[in-house]
């Protein structure tokens, strides 16, 4: 048997293939990646590793006898070039290709560029993978003022890093507050005093017009009201782009995203696509976008689609229902959120001082809960949420209902 190949070695391809093996699969498992670097999980890239607080051996999955032990064949540094669906064949950048009984693009997604002239500096640098982090590492280093672009959860991290060694940070946002589209008003304002306490400056509502450079390399940027902002470098944090294009040359539906179903399955039915690839129906989605779908990086995706899929490909299929969480390390704060809010959903906020959970509600369900610093609360979220457990606005405002008991 040709077995199963995997485009993209990260979070999601990984745990699919070691996913595989514990499930019994016997046939050959191909890992194709794009970087040179045994699988590693990102998150520390702009949190400890960043900061010099542990090594990369800390940030692989596994250690490399893992791969041999479990018979799976890793090829690092090899691209996945195009997909020949009719001859069930991955091509490859080393020229070379590989027969698949069955295809799992787990692609992932890479940083959305700045569209504006300067921006190709060298010292315009982005954060995605392990060798961008080495590069900030050092740039860190050398660094007396620098701009972020992006109040996201990456650039707000970098920014806490960064600030917490001493420089002189600016964080840009379209916005008019950080993570806007991300979690509630309460939880921006909160992360916006906890940086300013820092000693990271924003300028929200602020578009970018152009990186201004001297010399090769740029040393700041301009903003549309006339500011020029100095920099010695600059981290652009505006947000992700799918890997979709291996998918969509090979005819497959892949706006915004690889288009799958609740199985994970693409059209094509010897082709699947999990993790920050791939746009799938969920049951937490519901009126967040039209169709239902939606597109969601984070580890937690990552693993439970891995996870989902091996189950299918090992011969007991379920839909995908896993219930999104997420966290994000800012200072010495802890965000933690269960679920998934939009836009216009209501907040609650429920305890008060420096730890608080706001609870967000869409069509009077309970969406999503965004925790500061409280664990607890967050751990009772993700029950309530998974199971479905009816909460009202009123109870979740009242600090003497007894949500644990909810929960349980
Ligand atoms: P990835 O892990 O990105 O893996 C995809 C791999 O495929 C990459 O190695 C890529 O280079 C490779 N690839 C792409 N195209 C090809 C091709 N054609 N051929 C071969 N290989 C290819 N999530 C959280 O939940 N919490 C956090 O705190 C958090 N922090 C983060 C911090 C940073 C700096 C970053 C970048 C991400 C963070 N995330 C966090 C998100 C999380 O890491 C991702 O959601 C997760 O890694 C997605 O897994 P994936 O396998 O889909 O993609």
């Amino acid at each position: 048997a040709a077995g199963i190949v995997v485009a993209g070695a990260g979070q999601a391809g990984f745990q699919l293939a070691a996913s595989l093996r514990e499930g019994g699969f016997r046939d050959p498992i191909t890992l194709v990646g794009d970087e040179t670097a045994l699988p590693y999980q990102r998150p520390p890239l702009s949190k400890a590793y960043l900061a010099g607080k542990t090594d990369a051996e800390g940030l692989f999955l596994r250690q490399p006898g893992f791969f041999a032990e479990h018979a799976i064949a890793h090829r690092p540094g090899i691209r996945a070039v195009a997909i020949d669906r009719a001859g069930r064949r991955l091509h490859l950048s080393d020229g070379q290709s590989l027969a698949y009984d069955h295809l799992v693009l787990a692609t992932g997604a890479r940083n959305r560029p700045l569209p504006v002239p300067g921006a190709d500096f060298p010292n315009v640098r982005q954060l995605r993978g392990l060798a961008d982090a080495d590069a900030l590492r050092t740039a860190l280093g050398e660094a007396r003022a620098i701009v972020v672009i992006g109040a996201g959860f990456i650039g707000l991290e970098f920014a806490a890093v960064a600030a917490a060694r001493g420089l002189s940070v600016t964080v840009v946002e379209a916005a008019d507050r950080p993570m806007a589209r991300a979690v509630s008003p309460e939880i921006a304002q909160f992360f916006r005093s906890a940086h300013e306490a820092m000693g990271v400056r924003f300028a929200f509502g602020a578009g970018v017009t152009a990186v201004t450079g001297r010399d090769g390399r740029a040393t700041g940027i301009t903003l549309a009201d006339g500011r020029e902002l100095p920099a010695d470098f600059i981290l652009i944090g505006i947000g992700v782009l799918p890997n979709r294009e291996l998918a969509a040359e090979a005819g497959l539906p892949a706006e915004d995203g690889v288009r799958v179903d609740a199985f994970l399955a693409t059209p094509d039915p010897a082709m699947s696509a999990i993790g920050d690839c791939v746009r799938f129906p969920s049951p937490f989605a519901h009126g967040l976008s039209p169709d239902g779908t939606v597109r969601i990086e984070s580890v937690q995706n990552a693993i439970d689609q891995g996870r989902c899929l091996a189950a299918r490909l090992n011969g007991k299929p379920a839909a995908y229902g896993a219930l999104p969480w997420f966290w994000s390390d800012q200072g010495p704060h802890k965000l933690q959120i269960a679920g998934l809010s939009g836009p216009g959903d209501t907040s609650v906020v429920r305890g008060s001082g420096p730890a608080f959970s706001v609870f967000r509600f869409r069509d009077g369900a309970l969406s999503a809960v965004e925790s500061v610093d409280r664990a607890a609360d967050h751990m009772i979220a993700r029950r309530l949420l998974a199971a479905g457990t009816r909460l009202t606005p009123e109870q979740a405002a009242d600090p003497g209902f007894d949500l644990k008991a909810l929960a349980m």
